[in-house]
């Protein structure tokens, strides 16, 4: 099939990537198959080799089959995959193709996309952006719906965005996470100012240059506010929130196992673990390997990395917290179709819940790794982003109206920047 618009690719030249085969993609990913897959999986001849289908059916969709840790049944002990060895890349599913880019129709056209889960992006391994074009091609031919014609975007529900409001708001936002001279607490402080502010204004006369006029004002006077009015200390409800946003964004259905359990063990299953994020006490319920036998209180004494971090963009967790939010940002993983059709000021909150939940995570994985670690390390930081993002415009239940609630809520108040500035225990930012 002949593509017909040009592919916008992600405008960060500090991005880069190419695949190492490292084949953490394989052992992470529930991978859903389209109708396509399972020809060609069936062509291959899987299902007498492996004595079962390579994939198992839940609720009306296919998935690649995993084996009891959750890694794909075609991950070789090398890290390379079977299908790959065996027949070429043509001859994978779709989605393994191609991870981690991926293409989303926008008002400006298709826009190439980068998901953070991948080893080498977060190392920033491989070739510029621009050189994947050829692969873009691929996943538009392979998914043609990433090249149709994009659905409105609403700037709140309600509120229709014009393209160019878009466009004007995700300038402004990424260059103000590119901003020199801020710490990447105040660029974070400053999104979750924007989201609480934009949320409770009144837009409905306030168009295209005049939107542009005035987010263009609030950054430029952005750094001097929250000088003026810091983010107070998270209440009780607002640290609840919090975790309960984690629980969201690191649930990770077993379908086998959910499967084999039926609806009633896993539905009780999901409530004690939900349960456990919300209460906080005790021991954070296993989230794959990632943090077995940490208790909530051991993490919570670490400090926030977003503080923590050193001043300027060379501090290795500020250069990946600032790749990954603008790719988010720029790569069309914040709004409208690349986000569950959010307004764009509700995926601006989600992005900030975002950024809180992986500073929450890496003070659980630094304990998970070193129970006597008091600081968060770059890896812990690394592995929390990939859990988050991972999830992130991919997990149904992040798209329900009880997440959009959550996010409200977490607007009031100043919750979405306490939340972001979540410090230790007792402990007071100066
Ligand atoms: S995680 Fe990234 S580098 Fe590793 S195999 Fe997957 S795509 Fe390649």
């Amino acid at each position: 099939m002949a593509v017909p618009l040009p592919i916008l690719t992600l405008d960060l030249p500090a991005q880069k990537y190419s695949c190492h085969a490292c084949g953490n993609c394989c052992r992470d990913f529930t991978v859903q198959l389209r109708d396509e897959d399972i020809a060609r999986l069936g062509r291959q001849g899987w299902s007498a080799e492996l004595g079962a289908e390579p994939w198992v059916e839940f609720r009306g969709s296919r998935f690649l089959r995993q084996r009891p840790d959750g890694s794909c049944i075609f991950l070789q002990d090398d890290g390379l995959c079977r299908i790959h060895a065996r027949y070429g890349l043509q001859e994978k599913p779709v989605a393994c193709r191609s991870f981690p880019l991926s293409v989303m129709p926008t008002a400006d056209g298709p826009q190439q996309g980068l998901n953070f889960a991948c080893g080498s992006v977060q190392l920033n391994k491989g070739a510029p952006m621009a050189s994947h074009l050829g692969d873009l091609r691929r996943i538009a031919e392979d998914a043609p719906e990433t090249i149709g014609q994009a659905r409105p975007v609403a700037l709140l529900p309600g509120r229709e965005a014009s393209p160019l409001e878009l466009r004007a708001l995700a300038g402004v936002l990424d260059q103000w996470m590119g901003r020199e001279g801020a710490s990447i607490a105040t660029r974070i402080d400053g999104l979750a100012w924007i989201a609480q502010a934009l949320r409770h204004a009144k837009l409905a006369s306030v168009k295209d240059a005049r939107f542009l006029e005035l987010v263009t004002t609030i950054v430029a006077t952005l750094e001097d506010e929250l000088d003026a009015d810091p983010p107070g200390v998270a209440t009780e409800r607002q640290e609840r929130m919090l975790r309960q946003a984690i629980f969201m964004r690191t649930e990770d259905p077993r379908l086998d196992r959910m499967k084999a359990d039926g609806f009633l063990r896993t539905a009780w299953r999901q409530w004690r673990r939900q349960r456990a994020f919300l209460l906080g006490g005790g021991t954070v319920p296993e989230l794959r390997g990632f943090a077995k036998g940490v208790r909530f209180q051991d993490a919570e004494v670490i400090p926030n990395p977003l503080h923590d971090a050193a001043d300027g963009h060379d501090d290795p967790i500020d250069d990946l917290v600032t790749r990954w939010v603008r790719a988010r940002l720029r790569g069309a993983r914040t709004w409208g179709a690349g986000y569950y059709g959010f307004s764009a000021v509700e995926g601006l909150a989600a992005l900030c819940v975002d950024v809180a939940s992986a500073a929450y995570l890496a003070r659980v994985h630094a304990v998970g790794r070193d129970p006597s670690a008091d600081r968060v390390e770059v890896p812990d930081m690394a592995a929390a982003v990939a859990r988050i993002d991972r999830t992130a415009g991919r997990a149904p239940w992040l798209a329900t109206s009880g997440e959009r609630l959550r996010l409200s809520f977490l607007a009031l108040d100043d919750g979405l920047r306490r939340t972001c500035a979540l410090h230790p225990c007792g402990v007071e930012w100066t």
